[in-house]
């Protein structure tokens, strides 16, 4: 029997094996163009607004580590599916931490998390409170504003070393290293070009610190847009969400907010 023919418009979108073999080979090639060994690169799936069945399709296809950016979702999502390594990548707000630190799966085991976007020294406490109530000990990245963007979370590069000394400081937090997300690329730019000095400065922040807190090693930066300059200036983890599941679901909110919520 012949297949029936199908006509470009109702191509379906590659599966996620084939989206996924693409972004591993702009790693690869990143990574080479660098010297550096891809295995040094983590790939979170950043898979906010899809539904759990894209998630458990991720998990199945090898990409172990997934990111979401809101509390509600996220709690909804890690009750439904097992086996991740957890990436909370969007703004938290203080009153919500409660729902993320402690977070336990229905066997009584701890959650793999690490909060990517700590930005303040009433978020640090906060978190130290429930860490230390909850007898864990959290992981967390310092986010920052290394562009400057009014519209961006994140501290300012001013701010990293004296948030990371007090971080370090809480016997219940675990400062791993840094994050950022770079301004909006400029018109007609090219974002990857766009975005590298922002990696770089990022990078140069964390080198800072490393001689007086070694533990702080994460780069957290690069998403679906600018991941070869995140790799080639050193990230440890790159955050992909277009890239690998396509479009996201929800429309584009008044007020210039994106499609998922992101920290614009
Ligand atoms: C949504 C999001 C991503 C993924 O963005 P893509 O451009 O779809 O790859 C990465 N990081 C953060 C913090 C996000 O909110």
């Amino acid at each position: 029997m012949t297949p029936p023919a199908i006509s470009p418009a109702a191509d379906p979108p590659p599966p996620l094996v084939e989206r996924l073999a693409v972004v591993r080979d702009r790693i690869a090639q990143a990574s080479a163009k660098a010297g550096r060994d891809p295995a040094e690169v983590r790939l979170v799936g950043v898979t906010k607004t899809h539904p759990v069945a894209t998630l458990s399709a991720a998990l199945a296809a090898g990409i172990s580590d997934l990111g979401e950016n809101r509390v509600e979702e996220f709690v909804r999502k890690a009750a439904a599916v097992s086996g991740a390594r957890w990436h909370f990548v969007g703004q938290l707000q203080s009153r919500k931490a409660n729902q993320l630190v402690g977070l336990r799966h229905p066997d009584g085991t701890l959650l793999d998390l690490l909060i990517h976007a700590v930005d303040r020294i009433s978020l640090i406490d906060r978190l130290q409170r429930l860490a230390a109530r909850e007898d864990v000990v959290q992981r967390v990245l310092i986010e920052v504003n290394v562009g400057d963007d009014p519209r961006k979370g994140g501290c300012s590069v001013h701010e990293v070393e004296p948030l990371v000394a007090y971080a370090a400081d809480r016997p219940n937090i675990a400062v791993q290293g840094l994050m950022t997300i770079p301004p909006r690329t400029p018109e007609g730019a090219d974002p990857v070009e766009a975005a590298r000095p922002h990696f770089a400065r990022l990078r140069a922040l964390r080198d800072r610190c490393q001689p007086q807190w070694p533990a702080v090693r994460e780069l957290s930066m690069g998403m679906t847009a600018d991941l070869e300059a995140a790799v080639e200036q050193g990230a440890t983890m790159v955050r992909v969400g277009t890239a690998l599941f396509g479009p996201r679901r929800t429309p584009r909110r008044p007020g210039g907010a994106t499609p998922g919520g992101e920290t614009l």
